[in-house]
């Protein structure tokens, strides 16, 4: 009898399985019409100037909140985009939009520095420079606004097309950023191959900074590098004051995470830094 039960579940959880699969296979499918009716938006999240201890720009992550299934994690759907062929409508989407809100926080006299992320499925495309060059004419905007964040990975099919582009893409002027460096498994080729403006410290170095010696060691000497190729250190993942600190004395330029804020709508990113500015100048 027990045999049965188990038996039963064994293939109600298989069933369960491929259900969710067939879902996560066909979320594809809706992105236009996710994108047409507001499903998908884009958070903003704060990076910090840690030696001014102030906010020096964003960066654009992408939210889809289905309207039965709820929030669905960008990990989950970039994927199943980049499988269909649907990732350079959305990728394209989110440029545009990012594009507006750092006109928009930049209009307010600060300097603001925009991060967006590129899919490595799209940084060997041979469309790809033409269409951010076509971007730049259509918004009238100057290119070093954006910080172009890419991950080293081995799912790029091409390497030296991918190379070429984000150099020339560089040579346009967009900032060029290395995403959760030390995680792939090119690390130090990537930064041999390909001149870059940043380096993000993956979390899982930062979130282990203050525990554990060998993360303190990588970073210290992360930091030391990049400095040494002349790039910015942004940190990603700094959860309390503790670890932004440690991080500030060993040099780090820039910081992003929970202690220093979420990932947000536009509008409450912007009252954000409207509460912080009065409070700066006294009037709060
Ligand atoms: P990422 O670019 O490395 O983004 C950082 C991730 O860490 C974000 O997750 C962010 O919400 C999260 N995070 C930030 N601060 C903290 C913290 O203090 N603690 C913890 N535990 N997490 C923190 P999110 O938004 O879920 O995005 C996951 C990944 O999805 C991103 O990693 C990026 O690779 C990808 N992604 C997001 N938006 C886009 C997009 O527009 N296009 C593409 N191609 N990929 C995107
Ligand atoms: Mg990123
Ligand atoms: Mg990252
Ligand atoms: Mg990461």
């Amino acid at each position: 009898n027990d045999a049965l039960n188990s038996g039963r579940s064994v293939e109600l959880f298989e069933a369960e399985r491929l259900a969710e699969a067939s879902w996560e296979l066909s979320l594809h499918a809706r992105i236009d019409e996710g994108l047409r009716n507001g499903e998908i938006w884009l958070a903003y999240q704060s990076q910090w100037d840690m030696r001014r201890g102030e906010p020096c720009g964003a960066e654009a992550l992408i939210r889809w909140n289905h309207p039965t299934r709820g929030p669905i994690a960008p990990d989950a759907f970039i994927l199943q985009a980049e499988r269909a062929g649907r990732i350079d409508a959305l990728t394209y989407w989110v440029v545009d939009e990012a594009i507006t809100a750092a006109l928009a926080l930049n209009a307010q006299g600060r300097h603001f520095q925009m991060s967006i992320n590129l899919s490595a499925q799209m940084v060997d495309k041979p469309s790809l420079v033409a269409n951010f060059a076509e971007i730049v004419r259509r918004r009238n905007i100057d290119p070093r606004l954006l910080t172009v964040e890419v991950t080293e990975t081995s799912s790029v099919r091409n390497r030296p097309a991918a190379v070429q582009n984000l150099s020339q893409l560089r040579a346009m002027g967009f900032r060029l950023s290395i995403d959760d460096f030390g995680t792939g498994e090119a690390s130090l080729a990537y930064l041999a191959d390909l001149p870059s403006d940043e380096l993000k410290l993956d979390r899982r170095f930062v979130s282990k900074l203050l525990t554990h010696d060998r993360e303190r060691h990588i970073i210290r000497s992360t930091i030391g590098l990049a400095h040494a190729l002349g790039q910015t250190v942004v940190a990603e993942g700094i959860e309390d004051e503790a670890t932004y600190r440690a991080l500030l004395d060993l040099g780090c330029d820039v910081g992003q995470g929970y202690f220093l804020g979420r990932p947000q709508p536009f509008a409450e990113f912007c009252q954000g830094l409207l509460k912080m500015g009065q409070r700066q100048s006294g009037v709060v």
